[in-house]
This record gives C-alpha cells, sequence and structure tokens, in this order.
C-alpha cells in the first residue's frame, strides 16, 4: 500500500527526509497525516517518528539548512520548519512509566515499540518518505473497515492516559462507521474508569471537546459519552438530546464546534473547557440570543454571520422547530445592516440618561421591523 499527496512530494519535506537519512536514520511519517491520506481526506500537521535521537534530528536538520526548535525535547520531539511548513519530529519511544496523564518514556530505535505506546491502531500506521505504508500492529485493515481499536487491553491503555476516554470518542466520531458503533469492550473500559478524567487538565480536556464537536456527526458519541456516565466528568449538565436535531439541520454546512456547545448546553463552558475571554463572551451572548423571539436578521446583526447562524440553527433545534424561510440570507442581510439613528439624531432634544432610553427603544422597534424601518421612519 503506497501513499501520496503535495504534503508527501512536497521539495522541503523530502529534502528535510533526505537529511535525515543521510545520517544513517529511519524516518516516518506517522499519525494522522497516514491515516487521512489512507482515507482520501485532508492532512493537517505532519507529525514524523525517527530513530534518530532528538540533538542527532537538530543536528541534521540545521545542517540541511533548516530551522529546528526543541519544542519537546524532553519527551523527544524537534519541531522542524522547512519552508514554512512544520514537521514534528519525535525519536521512538516506550513508555516505562505512566500515572494517567505523563507518560516517562525511553528512547528506542524499534519502530513496532513506538507504535504499541500509540492509541488506536488507526493511529499507528507509519509511511516512508516514498509514501510505502508501514503497519507494526496490522492496523490497516481496521482503518478501511472505520473500526476504531485500542492499541492493546482497553482498560490498560486507558489508565495510561484518561484522555484517551475522549480521544475514543472523538475520533469515532469522525473517522468510525457510524454503522458499526463502538466496540462494547472498549465503552465498557471508558465507562468503567470515567473518573479518571478528573484528573486531566482542564485544557487538554477543552482541546479534545472542541476536536469532538466539530466532528461531521458527534451526536451518536455524546449520546454514548452521556448514557455511559463519562459526559458528567466533562460538563456539568450537558444534555445531548438535541444535537441530532441540529445535525439534521446543519445539513452540509461547516460544523461549528460553538454551534454544537450550546445546543449540548451545560454549565461554566469557561472552566470546563478552558475557553478564552473572547469564546466565553460570545458563548454567552449566543445562549442569551437563542432564548429571544429575534427574527434571523436581527440575530445576524446582534452576533455577525457566523453566530447569527449559529443562533437560527440552535433554536430550532432546541424548540424542535422548523428553520424559518430563507433564514440564510436575512441572516447575512442583518450582519450587513447598520442601526440607522445616532445619537446625533436626536440630540439636543432628547440628552443624558433619556438620550440612552430613546436609542434603546428606537432599537427595539426597529429589531421587530426585521430590520426594515428607515432613519426616517424611526426617527417620525
Ligand atoms: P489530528 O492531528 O487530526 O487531530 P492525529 O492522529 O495526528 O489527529 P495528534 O493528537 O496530532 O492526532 O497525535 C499524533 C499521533 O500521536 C496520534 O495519531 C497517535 O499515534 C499519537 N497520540 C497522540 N495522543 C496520544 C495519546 N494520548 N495516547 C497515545 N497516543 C497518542
Ligand atoms: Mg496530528
Amino acid at each position: 500500500m503506497k501513499i501520496t499527496g503535495a504534503w508527501l512530494t512536497n521539495a522541503a519535506t523530502q529534502a528535510l527526509c533526505a537529511a535525515v537519512q543521510a545520517g544513517r536514520f529511519r524516518i516516518f511519517f506517522v499519525g494522522g497525516c497516514v491515516r487521512n491520506a489512507l482515507l482520501g481526506e485532508a492532512v493537517g500537521d505532519l507529525d514524523l517518528a525517527t530513530d534518530a535521537l532528538p540533538d542527532q534530528v537538530m543536528q541534521l536538520a540545521e545542517a540541511a539548512g533548516f530551522k529546528a526548535i526543541p519544542t519537546g525535547i524532553d519527551h523527544g520531539t524537534v519541531t522542524v520548519l522547512a519552508k514554512g511548513v512544520s514537521h514534528e519530529i519525535t525519536t521512538f519511544r516506550r513508555d516505562v512509566q505512566t500515572d494517567g496523564r505523563h507518560a516517562a518514556v525511553a528512547y528506542s530505535t524499534d519502530i513496532a515499540q513506538d507504535a504499541a505506546r500509540r492509541d488506536f491502531t488507526m493511529n499507528a500506521l507509519y509511511a516512508d518518505p516514498s509514501g510505502n505504508v508501514v503497519d507494526p500492529l496490522g492496523g490497516l485493515p481496521d482503518l478501511l473497515a472505520r473500526r476504531l481499536r485500542f492499541v492493546g487491553d482497553p482498560a490498560l491503555r486507558i489508565r495510561e492516559d484518561y484522555l484517551r476516554i475522549l480521544r475514543f470518542f472523538r475520533f469515532s466520531a469522525t473517522y468510525g462507521d457510524p454503522a458499526l458503533g463502538v466496540e462494547a469492550d472498549a465503552l465498557a473500559a471508558c465507562a468503567q474508569l470515567a473518573d479518571g478524567i478528573d484528573t486531566l487538565s482542564r485544557e487538554r480536556i477543552g482541546a479534545e471537546m472542541r476536536k469532538l464537536l466539530s466532528a461531521r456527526d458527534p451526536a451518536p458519541a455524546l449520546a454514548s459519552m452521556a448514557a455511559a456516565g463519562i459526559l458528567r466528568h466533562i460538563l456539568t449538565g450537558a444534555d445531548p438530546r438535541c444535537l441530532a436535531a441540529l445535525v439534521h439541520l446543519e445539513g452540509d454546512l461547516p460544523s461549528r464546534w460553538q454551534r454544537r456547545l450550546v445546543v449540548l448546553g451545560g454549565q461554566d463552558w469557561g472552566d470546563a473547557l478552558r475557553l478564552s475571554r473572547a469564546e466565553q463572551a460570545l458563548m454567552m451572548r449566543l445562549r442569551d440570543q437563542i432564548g429571544t423571539s429575534l427574527s434571523p436578521a436581527a440575530l445576524g446583526w446582534k452576533l455577525g454571520i457566523d453566530a447569527g447562524a449559529d443562533a437560527v440553527l440552535a433554536r430550532a433545534a432546541l424548540l424542535e422547530s422548523p428553520l424559518p424561510r430563507l433564514w440564510q440570507k436575512d441572516v447575512a442581510r442583518g450582519a450587513e445592516s447598520r442601526f440607522p439613528v445616532t445619537a446625533a439624531d436626536l440630540m439636543p432634544l432628547w440628552n443624558g440618561p433619556a438620550l440612552g432610553a430613546k436609542l434603546a427603544q428606537l432599537e427595539s422597534l426597529w429589531l421587530a421591523s426585521d430590520l426594515r424601518l428607515s432613519r426616517h421612519e424611526l426617527l417620525a
């Protein structure tokens, strides 16, 4: 089996691999790039694995004229920038000790040992610089069947790193065959060990949840997580009941985690998922506007085109109501509109607190008119 792609044949990437090989080392692409290339999906970041030690990688890359940064040197990772493309190169490793969050690792020269510490068989696939797939654990048939399987015993692997519970649901939502469902043993292990999630940092949980919520259809995964008692460790009060309706209403629209999260609900998103201040503020405004009766155009004006569309879709999903006719056009019209009255129009007749109240009153009128009243009509 052979893969190809512009990311693989890219001259700078090939030159970097050649530089490592010239030092008599082996280097392979691994993880997401190989998996996605095999599935015919877009390739994001480039992860590579090698038997060269991190300082050897640094030396060889720099001698070939590339910028090498020891980004994760204590776990063996060097980031090499080659013609603007970032390559994360990690020395083959084996775990010597794990505590559920961190692993003490030792370097290895054995690709099979490196594969054995990866999470899922579909993530333990490698490709050499020519694109020949190397499959130390027999993960290729799993990938082609879109079957998500832990490498080794699920319970053992989860005890090593509880984030794998979340990754299990994320990867099954993104790459699993929905008709296959999730594997019963793995699901049981995730449910049994769910308490371990409480030991993880909220940053790691938040990063995984964004990716899960961005999957094409995260509804079945989140429903299983709720049923298995896992979701409550992630987000208190979350209820995935309306998510399937949301995904249905979205049709082919690009997925947005914010929209899925507002429908999932729950308390303290900011803390639970470590949202940035700006993200948290937008989520609150989104949630508040869903509860109003504002028209799609008014939502577009209040929230902008993306969050305005989120509000229309989320409201329809939560209320189990159909989408308003031509709602996308209306949200876009609202996002481009400007409230036609300014304070200067009302002064000096109105001033002080009364001016603010008058402006607010006119704004409500304008919103209620679906943004159709003109400046002239509003001032009349
Ligand atoms: P994507 O980047 O599209 O989210 P990915 O598979 O590249 O998917 P990363 O999080 O970038 O995922 O990790 C790269 C690889 O490192 C994975 O494919 C997997 O082999 C391994 N890996 C990452 N996190 C873990 C983990 N918690 N436990 C075991 N292996 C992991
Ligand atoms: Mg990756």
